[in-house]
């Protein structure tokens, strides 16, 4: 199956003023700059559909895209504010804050969320906090893991690269690449996957 169209359906800082849940939804989130704006383009086969971020941190915002399939499915892709631009104090650690959380913990047709890092950085202490919240959620979305811009690196690099990923993370990694395309084939079969199921 193709995608036959992708487009912008809703923005908000407030997860309750999102459009009620209608599709299956999968999130996307990550450090800010990680290359999540360029990833969902790519899922999306668009220039510039989710706008790439000339300032870290500025996109504050939950943004929302529907994508339709040759085959019928429907999905809500949907761009979760990047996360750690600004330390968050210790008594803040435990929480993401009332927008992600709040997405997060009330939207019961998230199926999937995608957890985005840099290759050459690996997983950081609030990529493995957010993994930690999600598994304690009450139904808990299936949780995937991308590793961007393996472009950065040669193919031989590449392996090492992800295996060690794949370690620290303790679970399957997708490589991906906003520049070569790959890994936006495996990363829609797990998606297309968890939203079957
Ligand atoms: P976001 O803040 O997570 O949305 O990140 P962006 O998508 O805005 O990307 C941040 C920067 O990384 C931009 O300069 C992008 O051009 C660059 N970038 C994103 N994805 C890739 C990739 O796959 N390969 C390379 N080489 N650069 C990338």
């Amino acid at each position: 199956p193709r995608i036959v169209s992708a487009a912008f359906v809703a923005s908000s800082s407030d997860p309750g003023k999102l459009p009620a849940p209608a599709l299956a939804e999968v999130a996307f989130a990550g450090r800010s700059n990680v290359g999540k704006s360029s990833l969902l383009n790519t899922m999306m086969q668009r220039k510039n559909l989710a706008r790439t971020s000339r300032t870290p941190g500025c996109t504050r915002q939950i943004n929302l895209f529907e994508v339709a399939w040759t085959d019928g499915l429907h999905v809500h892709l949907v761009d979760l504010p990047g996360y750690g631009y600004a330390k968050r104090s210790r008594t803040e650690k435990s929480s993401w804050g009332p927008m992600l959380e709040g997405y997060l913990s009330t939207r019961g047709v998230l199926r999937a969320v995608t957890i985005l890092v840099d290759v050459r950085r690996g997983p950081e202490e609030d990529d493995l906090e957010l993994v930690d919240f999600l598994h304690a959620l009450e139904t808990p979305p299936r949780i995937l893991l991308a590793a961007t811009k393996i472009d950065k690196l040669s193919r031989a690099q590449q392996k090492p690269a992800l295996e060690k990923v794949k370690r620290q993370f303790k679970g399957p990694i997708i490589g991906f690449s906003s520049v070569t395309g790959d890994g936006r084939d495996a990363l829609w079969q797990r998606l297309r996957h968890a939203i079957a199921i």
